[in-house]
Formats: C-alpha cells, sequence, structure tokens
C-alpha cells in the first residue's frame, strides 16, 4: 500500500540515536521507552513490517502520543514523526477502527458534528441554552460532567460573541494588501471574540481583511484522530474558498499546522501552495511591522508558546517580538516555554491522566514566572493552562497574544 511504504520510507530516517527523548513530554510522565518518540517508531515499524500482527498491541501507545512533535525540534535526522504517526493512525483507523463506544463517540463527534460549522453552531447553541436553565450544574452535580472534564471545557460565550466573521473590511487608512482570514470551528465558537480582534488587528494596521463564506473546518481533530478520509474533504474545501489570497492568516497554531501541511495529505500542487501561503497573525505581522502602535499596558507577561506553532510551524521569535513593542509591557522569562503544556486537539479529554500531570507541570512553571498574564496562541493551549492554572491556585489570567496588541481597548 502507498501509504504504508511512504510511511516506511520515512521512519528508516530515525537512527533510534535517543535524542529526542528529553523533550518527550508522555516519556517525561511515563518514563517507558514505549511511550516515547523513539519506542513508538520502533512499534510503527514492526507493524509495517509484520513483527507484531495485532494492531491492539501498539494501538495505545499511539494514542498516548500527543502529536506535540517536540521531537521533530530535538531530532538532528529531520524525521517527520507527525506524519509518521498521522500516516499510521489513518491506516489502522481505515482497516481496523477503534473499537468502544468512547471510540465510536468521538469519531461521530468530529466527523458529523464538528467538521460541518452549521452543526457545530447548533451544538454550541444548544450547550448555551444548558447552561443557562442549570443543566450544566445538574450534569456536575449528578456526575455526568466530572470536575476535571468541567474545569477544561469553557463556559459557552453569548450569541453576540459567537457570530462569525465573513465578509470584506476595509484597511484603516491606505492599503498595505488584502489578506484572507481562516476564522476555525473552536476558535470561531468559543474565542469568537479574538477572530474579531484578529481582523481588527489587521484592519488597524492597514490590511484589507476578507473571511471568506465558503471555509470550513480545518480538519485538524480529525486527523489527529486518525480521520484522514473525512479530513481530506474539509481540506480540498478550504483550498477553493483560499484561493487567490497572497496569504491566509490564522490565529490558531493548531488550524495553521494543518493548513501548512494540506499538500501532505492532499498530494496536490494546489494543497502544497496554500500551506505555503498560510502565515500565523503574529508571524505576519512581525514580519510586515506594526504601523499603528499598541496600547500602553502595564502588565508582566509570560508567553507560553503552542507546540504546533513552535515545533510544527517554527514560528519561535515573531509572539515575543511583537509583545516586546507594547509599550509598558514587560516580559517575563518562561524557560519552558515550548514544552507541551497537554490540550494536544482533545487529548486533555480522551487521556485525562497523562494530560493533567503535564498540565499541572506548566501550570508549576508558569505561577513561577511571576507574571500577570500568559499569552499563548491556541484555542486549546488557552482552555488547559487556564485549568490548570486555577487548579493550583494561581489568579494568571490568559490571553491570546493579539488581545495584547490592539492599539485600544474599544474593540
Ligand atoms: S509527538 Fe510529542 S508526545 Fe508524541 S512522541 Fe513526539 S514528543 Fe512524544
Ligand atoms: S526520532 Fe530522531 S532523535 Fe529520536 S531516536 Fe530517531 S533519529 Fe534519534
Amino acid at each position: 500500500m502507498k501509504e504504508t511504504l511512504d510511511f516506511y520510507t520515512r521512519s528508516l530516517d530515525c537512527v533510534h540515536c535517543g535524542l529526542c527523548l528529553e523533550a518527550c513530554p508522555t516519556y517525561g510522565v511515563l518514563g517507558l521507552e514505549t511511550d516515547s518518540p523513539r519506542g513508538r517508531i520502533y512499534l510503527m515499524r514492526a507493524l509495517a513490517e509484520g513483527r507484531v500482527e495485532d494492531p491492539e498491541a501498539i494501538r495505545p501507545h499511539l494514542d498516548q502520543c500527543l502529536d506535540c512533535r517536540a521531537c521533530e525540534t530535538a531530532c538532528p535526522s529531520g524525521v517527520r514523526y507527525g506524519r509518521i504517526l498521522e500516516t499510521v493512525k489513518s491506516d489502522l483507523e481505515e482497516k481496523r477502527p477503534k473499537r468502544g463506544a468512547k471510540a465510536a463517540l468521538t469519531r461521530f463527534l468530529l466527523a458529523k458534528v464538528v467538521a460541518h460549522q452549521g452543526r457545530l453552531r447548533a451544538f454550541f447553541r444548544f450547550a448555551r441554552f444548558a447552561e443557562r436553565i442549570g443543566l450544566r450544574s445538574l450534569a456536575r452535580a449528578v456526575g455526568l460532567l466530572p470536575k476535571s472534564m468541567d474545569a477544561l471545557v469553557p463556559h459557552v460565550p453569548s450569541a453576540a460573541d459567537r457570530r462569525p466573521i465573513r465578509g470584506t473590511f476595509r484597511p484603516d487608512g491606505p492599503s498595505r494588501g488584502r489578506v484572507a482570514l481562516f476564522t476555525g470551528c473552536v476558535m470561531e465558537q468559543v474565542f469568537g471574540k479574538i477572530n474579531a480582534q484578529t481582523r481588527d488587528l489587521l484592519v488597524q494596521n492597514g490590511f484589507e481583511v476578507v473571511a471568506p463564506d465558503a471555509q470550513g473546518c480545518c480538519g485538524a481533530l480529525l486527523i489527529h484522530n486518525g480521520q484522514e478520509r473525512e479530513a481530506r474533504n474539509l481540506a480540498q474545501r478550504n483550498v477553493a474558498a483560499f484561493a487567490g489570497f497572497d496569504h491566509v492568516i490564522t490565529n490558531s497554531a493548531g488550524c495553521g499546522a494543518a493548513l501548512r501541511e494540506y499538500g501532505d495529505l492532499l498530494g496536490t500542487a494546489e494543497a502544497e501552495d496554500l500551506g505555503q501561503r498560510c502565515v500565523d497573525v503574529t508571524a505576519f505581522l512581525a514580519e510586515k511591522g506594526l504601523t499603528a502602535t499598541p496600547a500602553r499596558r502595564e502588565v508582566t507577561v509570560a508567553y507560553d508558546a503552542p507546540c504546533h506553532l513552535c515545533h510544527a510551524q517554527g514560528v519561535r521569535t515573531a509572539p515575543t517580538d511583537l509583545l516586546a513593542q507594547v509599550p509598558g509591557l514587560r516580559l517575563a522569562p518562561n524557560p519552558r516555554a515550548e514544552d507541551c503544556c497537554g490540550s494536544a486537539g482533545i487529548y486533555n479529554l480522551l487521556q485525562p491522566g497523562i494530560a493533567g500531570e503535564i498540565g499541572r507541570r506548566k501550570a508549576e512553571d508558569l505561577a513561577a514566572t511571576g507574571a500577570e498574564l500568559v499569552a499563548t496562541g491556541n484555542p486549546g493551549c488557552m482552555m488547559q493552562i487556564g485549568a490548570h492554572l486555577r487548579a493550583c491556585g494561581s489568579t494568571q489570567r490568559v490571553v491570546h497574544p493579539v488581545e495584547l496588541l490592539l492599539p485600544n481597548d474599544s474593540k
């Protein structure tokens, strides 16, 4: 099978040096070779070569991987671990779908709800209604919603803050160019305000912003769950929706990484081309330069890097370069900024034990910075870090870098 052969070729780059082990959060928590990058590559090759017959023997180790890609940063041989993992998970899901009610429900929700923006909006409308009439509190009280999960799932914003951003928005002053804005699914429903702020930031810095109607979910959560077949349909839709724009701006690291890797997913020149035009809002503005001076903010901020921004997209200095231009803002050193927080899409819901320990360590590191705010550019990371900061008694608030770059507080 072509996919398996491609995967096999890629996995041969691993020379088993073990230099990635210290960077791996699951190895850090579990201390097992089978839950390290090197061990997982060994297991996946054993499966491809027929030395492991039952995929169930290795599946738990693949499921326990966050797909955070810290191992790719650490690897001197350039092993594309994320692509290897995603290919094998997709292959397994096609041939031997995971059994059990939890796996079936996850598959269903990702493919039939999250991937369809209309249904996702309806789901959040219902969730907001349920919260307002006290169903969430009831579910918590009778144990249907465990305390750990309740802490992770944010309250649903008002309808006004969930309204999708669509259309064309003229720049303030002379135009510096025209860009497309990717608005995402979770970002739109949970952090719609940040989408609006991203649009405003671009407009205020002289860019015409177009948010095409035809765009949809990026498919990242499906890819992480091995559902690449469904993700390809979404990718094709986005490739068409964003044709003709020089730059497609993202503000969610997970979505940005998925869009940038559409070439691997679809194997077409158009998909590869879209990937090259996609850029995180911080990388874009750091390169173009801010023309609108951010509002003064007398605050100390610790920047924490989403894995899919630093490891998957290679965006490392742009967010702090921009934050350093905010008058009054002080950046607190955060030595472990590139360590995973344990969010990883819906990993924290599927693997709460490991994700909880990784999240606890992240919150302790951030609390130790003494910063008043934590800035990070991915919705999953914002929710996970916020929940674990609250759990460890920290009063630090989590924000998206975009929120701190606006020229005034009125938006
Ligand atoms: S992707 Fe992250 S969790 Fe998975 S093996 Fe690599 S470093 Fe470890
Ligand atoms: S993935 Fe890279 S760093 Fe890790 S063992 Fe293989 S070659 Fe070494």
